[in-house]
């Protein structure tokens, strides 16, 4: 095996601890340490400590120089909807102009515009427009990243957006976890009667479902639960059925009313629940009673001109474990700058850098329900890392809107570089069949 050390670092953020989620007070340390390396053994962590122990014991390690930079985990991104295909740039100034969400979509714009636009391209044509867009997430210090399917609402094309993300991910260095959102909206072909919605219901069950599960395109099944999109009992029947095919369950709950999404999140024992800007008390307290993750998308309330957020605090002080996302989607949140999204948690969801951190890495990860195996840098994790032009970690969500990683490693493979070479490279030749690095 090949012994890499990360040395000259300014920070080490660790966000070392139980192979779970962080919980309440215990999201308030990421575990900071100051001049450490990192000793990286293939696809996995072998040690963090002192630099010259490191050094004297793996005296025939490549070398990469931080450059008295901070390293943290690689960001887990745990919620985006990447495969689209036209941006939906016109409904920002109709929002200004004040046509709300729902109006937009009763318009045939919002979900439905871009489900008739996806439905008109190819399996290749919707790969190379994902692809850059996933090299510039990562771009943004990510090294895991969950991606949905959502704009196909029938079979054929719900499971060409799922061979698109596995394609991504047999084709990139950065971990894709995979998501079948189906339930993202009721199709307008099935809108017209109660009826209709019922088919719809059955179509995802019947077909859609066994459909996914005979490919193992998906991990998850995720079910937009909202007044006026998925009823509580149908979001029930859908995830019901998606946990008995073996997937993790996922919601997007109580985004814009509280309709109990939180609570039905909690009670199947989804992985998450996500949005949650409208959540209840009962809600609240239903998660922090819960192991499911309370998976923020603060960038998607800013952008959608929203004066509210997510009751961060609340759901902290109550116990519960809360994970932040970009919710990277061509409506409500076209971002790729997953710092930004800790800048907003840190100024709207009133986190603690430290807080924040643990928020975008171990909970993320919790949230995919892959924490014991990313997330943190801790011996037996993998490799998964990223060097930040930064003295302190704190400026991660300080430099706002800037972009700060220098690079990623996932499985000890260099994911994205910026880095000018003579300074970052390891000091001997990487195995060419190995590294692949990707630069967005
Ligand atoms: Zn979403």
């Amino acid at each position: 095996m090949s012994v890499t050390l990360f040395v000259n670092t300014s920070q080490v953020v660790t966000c070392s601890g139980p192979g779970r989620g962080r919980r309440g007070r215990e999201m308030a340390d990421a575990g900071v340490r100051s001049d450490v390396a990192i000793a990286i053994d293939g696809e996995l962590i072998a040690a963090v400590g002192d630099e010259d122990d490191l050094r004297r014991h793996y005296a025939d390690a490549a070398i990469v120089d931080c450059g008295k930079r901070v390293v943290t985990p690689g960001l887990v991104d745990s919620h985006t909807h990447a495969i689209f295909g036209r941006a939906r740039y016109r409904e920002q100034e109709l929002r200004a102009s004040g046509v709300g969400y729902m109006e937009i979509a009763r318009q045939g714009g919002g979900i439905h515009s871009s489900v008739a636009d996806l439905r008109t391209r190819s399996e290749n044509e919707l790969y190379d427009l994902a692809l850059p867009r996933i090299l510039r997430l990562a771009s943004y210090g990510s090294t895991t990243i969950e991606v949905k399917s959502g704009y196909g609402l029938s079979t054929d094309d719900e499971l060409k957006s799922l061979r698109v993300i596995a394609r991504l991910a047999r084709d990139t260095n950065i971990r894709l976890v995979p998501t079948w959102l189906g339930a993202h909206e009721i199709p307008q072909e099935y809108r017209s009667s109660d009826r209709n919605r019922a088919d719809y219901v059955r179509l995802l069950v019947d077909e859609m479902l066994p459909a996914v599960q005979n490919g193992k395109l998906a991990r998850f099944a995720d079910v937009f639960c909202e007044p006026g999109v998925f009823t509580l009992e149908e979001t029930r029947i859908i995830l019901r059925a998606s946990k008995a095919a073996g997937l993790g369950l996922k919601l997007h709950a109580d985004e814009l009313e509280p309709n109990g999404g939180a609570e039905l999140a909690a009670e199947l024992g989804a992985t998450s629940a996500d949005h949650l800007a409208a959540i209840s008390d009962r809600g609240v307290a239903a998660l922090a009673a819960s192991p499911t993750v309370a998976t923020l998308l603060p960038g998607t309330m800013l952008f959608l001109g929203k004066q509210t957020q997510a009751p961060a605090r609340s759901l902290i002080e109550a116990g519960a474990a809360v994970a932040v996302a970009t919710d990277f989607n061509p409506g409500t949140s076209p971002t790729f700058n997953f710092p930004l999204i800790l800048t907003l948690a840190v100024s709207q969801l009133r986190l603690s850098a430290s807080e924040a951190l643990v928020a975008a890495t171990v909970n993320g990860a919790a949230a995919l329900g892959i924490a014991g195996q990313t997330g943190q840098l801790t011996p037996g994790y993998s490799a998964d890392l990223a060097i930040w032009e930064a003295d302190d970690f704190r400026e991660i969500p300080y430099w706002y809107g800037d972009r700060r990683c220098s690079g990623t490693w996932m499985q000890g493979k260099p994911c994205y570089s910026q880095m000018p070479s003579d300074n970052l490279s390891p000091s001997r030749e990487p195995d060419p069949a190995r590294a692949r690095s990707h630069h967005a």
